[in-house]
C-alpha cells in the first residue's frame, strides 16, 4: 500500500492516549486474501483499561468550553480532509470499495466532526414557566459520560464519526470497537486525533475478542451509552447485556428497503436513483434498496434500462480507475446472496444479468438483476446486503404499500413519483425511519439518520445526533 503518510498504518491500539498492544490479528484484502496488517487481539483487560481512562478524562473533557471542544474537533476534520487519498486508500485495503467511494466516505465521515464541532455551541438548554410564584425552573444539557460504540465494516469511518463526533462534541469520553475486517480505518483516525490535540482518554479505539469487549463495553458502570451500528441479531444481544446496568442504547441495525417506482415516475431518473441506492458499496449499506416494486405499466421499461446499467458495471480491484464494483467483505457475504438467488430460482424468478460468482474469483460477485420475484421469495423478508436487484411487479398504491411494511424492519424506504398527492400519501404511510423521494442517496450529517421497528432506536446526525449524547437536568430554584 503506497501512503503519501506511512505513518497512517497503525497496528496497535489507542487506550489512555498511548498506542498499545502487538499486530496479532491479521486484516486481509478482500480482493486477493492477502494481509496488510495486523492489530492486536485485546479483550477485557484492556477494555476495562480504555474504560477507566476515559472515565478519568471525561470530566475534564467535560469542564471545557464547548467552544475550545469545537476546536480541537475542527483540527481533526481538518486533517481528516488532508489525509483524505491515504485515508481512503487504506479503507479500500481493507473493505473492497472503490476508491471513488472511499474517498466519498472519507469527506462524509469528517463531515459530521464538522458539524458536531459546531453543534457542540448549540446545545441549548431552556427554562420553564414555573408553577409556583416563588421559583423558577431551568433545565440544562449534560454529557452522559462514558460512551462505548461498536461500529460495523461497511462505512469503516462514518460510522465511528456520527458516533464520536457527536459524543466528544458534547463532552463525553468515548471507547470504540471498530469491526475486525476494518480496524485500520478506525486507527488511522484515532491518530489523527491525537494529532489534533486531544486530550489522552478522551478517545479510546481497542481491536481483538468483540464477545468480551463487548460484554465490558455493556456492563461496566462507567459506561453510560452503548452505541452500535450492526445486525439486528448482535443489537438485540448487545441491549439485553445493557439492560443489567440501564445503559442507554443507541441501535443502528438491519434493513429491508422497498424502492418504489410508481407508474408516473421518471424512468430514468428511477433507474438511476436504483443503481445508487442499490449498488453502493457492492449493496453493502443497511439503506441499500433490498426489494424493488415496480408498477405494471412501466415494469418492462425500468427494467428494460435497469439491466442495461447492471450489465456495464465495471467489476474488479477497487484501487483501480474506473472500477464501479469491488469484491464483497467475506466468503459468508457471497453465501448468502447465492443462497437468495438460489432460493428465488427454484420458487420461480428469473436471472436477468449476473447470478453467479464472478470471474474474478475470491469474494467478487456479479452484480444481479432478478425478475418474476414473488413475496414468498427469502429476498421479500430478509437483508440481502449484496448485489442484488430483486424486481416485483405490482398494481396498485395500496398493495405496495402493505407490501413495503410487511416487514419487522423499518429504516429507510424509497420511491419515485411525480404525484405530490402520491407523494405525501405513500410518504407519511411507509413505516420508516428515513423515506427518500425520487432519489436513491439519502445520508447526510444534516438529517436524522434511524429506523422504526426491529431497525433501532434513536438517530445519528442532525441536531437531534448530539441529544442522544446527553442527559436533560431539571433544577428547580425555590425560596426566591
Ligand atoms: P455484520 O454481520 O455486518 O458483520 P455484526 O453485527 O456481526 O454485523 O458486526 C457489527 C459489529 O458488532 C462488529 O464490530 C462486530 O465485531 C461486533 N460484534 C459481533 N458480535 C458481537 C458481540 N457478541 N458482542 C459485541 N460486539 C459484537
Amino acid at each position: 500500500m503506497q501512503l503519501k503518510d506511512s505513518s497512517l498504518l497503525v497496528e496497535a491500539c489507542f487506550i489512555d492516549g498511548a498506542w498499545v498492544g502487538e499486530g496479532a490479528t491479521p486484516v486481509t484484502n478482500p480482493v486477493n486474501g492477502a494481509v496488510i496488517a495486523k492489530v492486536p487481539h485485546f479483550g477485557a483487560e484492556e477494555t476495562t483499561r480504555a474504560v477507566e481512562a476515559a472515565g478519568r478524562a471525561q470530566a475534564g473533557w467535560a469542564k471545557r468550553t464547548a467552544k475550545e471542544r469545537a476546536g480541537i474537533l475542527r483540527r481533526w476534520f481538518d486533517l481528516i480532509i488532508a489525509n483524505r487519498d491515504d485515508l481512503a486508500l487504506i479503507m479500500t485495503s481493507e473493505q473492497g470499495k472503490p476508491l471513488a467511494e472511499a474517498r466519498g466516505e472519507i469527506d462524509y465521515a469528517a463531515a459530521f466532526i464538522e458539524f458536531y464541532a459546531e453543534e457542540a455551541k448549540r446545545l441549548y438548554g431552556e427554562t420553564i414557566p414555573s408553577p409556583w410564584p416563588n421559583a423558577r425552573m431551568v433545565v440544562i444539557r449534560q454529557p452522559v459520560g462514558v460512551v462505548a460504540a461498536i461500529t460495523p465494516w461497511n462505512f469503516p469511518a462514518a460510522m465511528i464519526t456520527r458516533k464520536v463526533g457527536p459524543a466528544l462534541a458534547a463532552g463525553c469520553a468515548a471507547v470504540v470497537k471498530p469491526a475486525g475486517e476494518t480496524p485500520l480505518t478506525a486507527l488511522a483516525l484515532g491518530l489523527l486525533a491525537e494529532r489534533a490535540g486531544l486530550p489522552a482518554g478522551v478517545l479510546n479505539i481497542v481491536t481483538g475478542s468483540a464477545k468480551d469487549i463487548g460484554r465490558v463495553m455493556t456492563e461496566h458502570p462507567l459506561v453510560k451509552l452503548i452505541s452500535f451500528t450492526g445486525s439486528t441479531e448482535v443489537g438485540k444481544l448487545l441491549m439485553r447485556q445493557a439492560a443489567s446496568t440501564v445503559k442507554k442504547v443507541g441501535l443502528e441495525l438491519g434493513g429491508n428497503a422497498p424502492f418504489i417506482v410508481f407508474d408516473d415516475a421518471d424512468v430514468d431518473a428511477a433507474v438511476e436513483g436504483a443503481m445508487a441506492s442499490k449498488f453502493r458499496n457492492m449493496g453493502q449499506t443497511c439503506v441499500c434498496a433490498n426489494r424493488l416494486y415496480v408498477q405494471a405499466g412501466i415494469h418492462d421499461a425500468f427494467v428494460e434500462k435497469l439491466a442495461a446499467r447492471v450489465k456495464a458495471l465495471k467489476v474488479g480491484d477497487g484501487t483501480e480507475a474506473g472500477i464501479e464494483q469491488g469484491p464483497l467483505i467475506t466468503d459468508a457475504a457471497v453465501a448468502k446472496v447465492e443462497e437468495h438467488i438460489a432460493d428465488a430460482l427454484s420458487k420461480g424468478a428469473e436471472v436477468l444479468v449476473g447470478g453467479k460468482r464472478h470471474p474474478l474469483g475470491h469474494t467478487f460477485f456479479e452484480p444481479t438483476v432478478l425478475t418474476h420475484v414473488k413475496k414468498d421469495m427469502m429476498i421479500a423478508r430478509e437483508e440481502t446486503f449484496g448485489p442484488l436487484a430483486p424486481v416485483f411487479r405490482f398494481e396498485t398504491e395500496a398493495d405496495v404499500i402493505a407490501q413495503s411494511n410487511d416487514t419487522e424492519f423499518g429504516l429507510a424506504a424509497y420511491f419515485f413519483s411525480r404525484d405530490i398527492g402520491r407523494i405525501f400519501r405513500v410518504a407519511e404511510a411507509l413505516e420508516y425511519g428515513i423515506v427518500g423521494v425520487n432519489s436513491g442517496l439519502i445520508s447526510t450529517e444534516v438529517a436524522p439518520f434511524g429506523g422504526v421497528k426491529e431497525s433501532g432506536i434513536g438517530r445519528e446526525g442532525s441536531r437531534h445526533g448530539i441529544e442522544e449524547y446527553t442527559e436533560l437536568k431539571y433544577m428547580l430554584l425555590a425560596g426566591l
